[in-house]
């Protein structure tokens, strides 16, 4: 990936994007064979990251990251997630990037040290676990897992499923239901997040939930039973866990979304390099209109997205209400790379949905990304609630903030 700098982006912004696009074309895209196997390759690039000054580009300098606000994130994000691998090895790979976001916000200094640091540094892997089998994802207000309080510890007990990573884990943010109706609140405060170090007796997992036919996200199937942690595990307040996960999943979701973007730009890249040189019935598929079609619509479905994240991204950073934008950024970017990559499939034939290229993942990722994180019905509702209370308020809606 060749790339030029932006005239209107200030010269910091150009040069991490500009070095960041060196490391991936020069390191990692050579080398995408054999980076999932070679342990002590991945650790060069990452040590050429972090010499860089490139590591967790999310999290702020004090913590060892690069202090990147969500603007210049997404500027980055965009050449970084061109490869598959270059999340992990730039330190801004899910579920970990999230968690770390919420322990940056509602961890205690002793839990920063304990859980946060180690994590940014590589040393400990994380999941989420909020999903239950038994009740609607999309519904948070459902959930069933129960902690009860007995003296200075919290008793977990609750079944979840599809916790990423769990297998990896050294501890898990366990979204608990710790107040119950009757003891009255009101429905977003009956939830909290608790730590629970994946080591402590009573947190087994069940199975790991294949995924398209693999289980290579560790997508675990997990029983809390009788788990005791320390009360000092609880993340936040008491009741703030509702609030805490829109918080990760607000952010986790604009992730998801610049890693999409650089994922459809290497989808069209692939395609368009592919169509210039394979011949098919006496001429390149270069010159087929459909297939100039293909490339067209892809063109429009990327620059779309694109430019839709990067301005939910500047909302973000500007402190305004970001929901309708991170809702419409989770609906309209991973269905335009499910677009853009299907295209790419079939211009590659075959190829496409061989182990050859990165296409095949692309595509079951593309597709799981519409329910994960919350599927696309539920953020239309949040999308049209939102407009419709400004124009009930009085207003109209302002497109520009
Ligand atoms: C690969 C993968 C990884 C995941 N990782 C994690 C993780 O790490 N941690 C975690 O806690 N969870 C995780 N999840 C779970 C994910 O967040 C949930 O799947 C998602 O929130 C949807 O919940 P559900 O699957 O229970 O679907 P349901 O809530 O049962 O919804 C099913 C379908 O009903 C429809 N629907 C729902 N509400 C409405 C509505 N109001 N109007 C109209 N239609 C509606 C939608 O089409 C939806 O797809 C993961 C999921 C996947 C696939």
């Amino acid at each position: 990936m060749n790339i030029a700098p932006i005239p209107t982006l200030d010269n910091a912004v150009n040069d991490i994007r500009l070095r960041t696009a060196a490391i991936v074309r020069e390191q990692i895209i050579p080398n995408e064979a054999q980076l999932g196997s070679n342990q002590q390759l991945r650790e060069e690039i990452r040590q050429e990251v972090r010499h860089q000054g490139l590591w967790a580009p999310h999290l702020p300098e004090e913590y060892g990251g690069m202090g990147l606000g969500f603007l210049q994130h997404a500027y980055m994000n965009e050449v970084l997630a061109f490869s598959p691998y270059s999340a992990r090895l730039f330190g801004v790979v899910a579920p970990n990037s999230g968690n770390q976001k919420i322990l940056l916000k509602y961890g205690t200094d002793e839990q920063k040290r304990r859980w946060l640091e180690p994590l940014v540094a590589g040393e400990m892997e994380s999941c989420f676990s909020m999903t239950e089998p038994e009740q609607p994802g999309s519904n948070p207000y459902a959930i069933q897992t129960r902690a009860v309080r007995d003296g200075d510890e919290w008793v977990i007990n609750g079944h979840k499923w599809f916790t990423s990573n769990a297998a990896r884990a050294d501890f898990a943010i366990v979204m608990c239901r710790t107040e119950v109706e009757e003891e009255g609140g009101g429905a977003r405060e009956r939830m909290t997040q608790i730590i629970v170090p994946t080591d402590t007796p009573g947190f087994r997992i069940v199975r790991e939930v294949p995924v398209w036919g693999h289980t290579h996200g560790s997508h675990c199937e997990i029983i809390y039973d009788n788990v005791r942690v320390p009360l000092e595990n609880q993340l936040g307040s008491r009741g703030s866990g509702h609030q805490a996960a829109q918080d990760r999943l607000g952010a986790g979701r604009v992730f998801h979304c610049m890693n999409s973007i650089g994922a459809m730009w290497r989808a069209f890249d692939i395609m368009v390099r592919h169509v210039r040189e394979r011949e098919v019935h006496g001429g390149l598929l270069r010159e087929k209109q459909f297939v100039q079609g293909f490339i067209a619509d892809s063109y429009m479905d990327i620059q779309a997205a694109r430019l839709m994240t990067i301005h939910c991204a500047e909302v973000m950073d500007g402190g305004g209400d970001s929901r309708t934008d991170i809702s419409s950024i989770k609906i309209f970017v991973p269905a335009a790379m499910e677009r853009v990559v299907d295209r790419a499939i079939q211009a590659l034939g075959a190829k496409g949905v061989s182990g050859d290229t990165p296409l095949a993942g692309m595509y079951t990722g593309a597709r799981t990304l519409r329910l994960a994180d919350g599927p696309d019905e539920v953020h239309r509702i949040v999308i049209a609630k939102q407009v419709l209370k400004t124009y009930d308020a009085g207003g109209n809606w302002d497109f520009g903030v």
